[in-house]
């Protein structure tokens, strides 16, 4: 493979499992011989954290890499998975959007960053809850959206916000930008709730929706605190057999798409 795909995993709802999905697919791909790179681009640092690199050992940050001279080389910390790095963020990117409101191309400033690397196959930003500057840079500098849905009542409400900003930034700063996929998270298939909510999803949105389906686990939801993806936390888990699975359809469609 020879271009690196660049993808934002994005819903300006919180709690909605883009984390849990930067990570987990960051780590099946990475699994599978892919050199992946994980932008932490929320201030909260959870990918950060669930990656292994504490606050204390984060040395560049995401917020650095927007505001400063530094490249994306440069930026990137070794995580204890091969194939793994990440550019860790801290609260310094909580003022981002104050901070960056007046500069020039401010919209632009990763898309820059990002042109200049080598040897990586995919880049994965774990986007902040919000649909802010932060979330604008993610998407100008990206080839795609992958949107993490929670099966519940008012997912697709918010979709329609966020599907109408990719429009937004395909009419102004990057015309190519394509939605990678919608991924139903936390899904229940005891709760009616759920499936019917996969079910209007589907409906709704048809080829849009991945066909794998990340069911609640505990497991996945224990893995931060171990600072680890779920892969090497539980490998057996239901949530490690759904990440896998992502990835695999993941690459099929990439390599459609391509
Ligand atoms: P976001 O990044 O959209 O705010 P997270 O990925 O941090 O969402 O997920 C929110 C919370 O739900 C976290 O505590 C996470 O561990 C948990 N979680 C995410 N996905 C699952 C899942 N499939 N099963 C159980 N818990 C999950
Ligand atoms: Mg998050």
């Amino acid at each position: 493979m020879s271009e690196t795909r660049i993808i934002a995993v994005a819903n300006q709802k919180g709690g909605v499992g883009k984390t849990t999905t930067a990570i987990n697919l960051g780590a099946a791909l990475a699994e599978e011989g892919h050199k992946v790179v994980v932008i932490d681009l929320d201030p909260q640092g959870n990918a950060s954290t669930g990656l292994g690199v504490p606050p204390e050992a984060r040395k560049l940050t995401s917020y650095d890499l927007l505001a400063g001279d530094q490249g994306l080389m440069e930026s990137l910390q070794d995580t204890a998975i091969a194939n793994l790095r990440i550019v860790p963020s801290n609260s310094d990117l909580s003022s981002a959007d104050f901070q960056l409101a007046n500069r020039p191309g401010r919209t632009q400033l990763l898309r820059r960053k990002l042109a200049d690397q080598t040897a990586i196959d995919y880049i994965l930003i774990d986007c902040p809850p919000a649909l802010g500057l932060l979330t604008l840079n993610a998407m100008v500098a990206a080839d795609s959206v992958l949107v993490p849905l929670q099966a519940e009542f008012y997912a697709l409400e918010g979709l329609s916000q966020l599907l109408m900003t990719v429009r937004e930034v395909r009419q102004s700063a990057n015309p190519d930008l394509r939605i990678e996929g919608v991924l139903l998270t936390m899904a229940d298939n005891r709760n009616n709730l759920s499936q019917q909510v996969e079910a209007d999803a589907r409906n709704t949105l048809s080829g849009l929706v991945y066909r794998t389906v990340i069911p609640r686990n505990v497991r996945l939801s224990e893995a931060p605190s171990h600072a680890m993806p779920v892969l090497q936390y539980d490998s057996n888990s239901k949530g490690s057999a759904a990440y896998r699975e992502l990835a695999k359809e993941f690459l099929s469609r990439q390599s459609v798409a391509a």
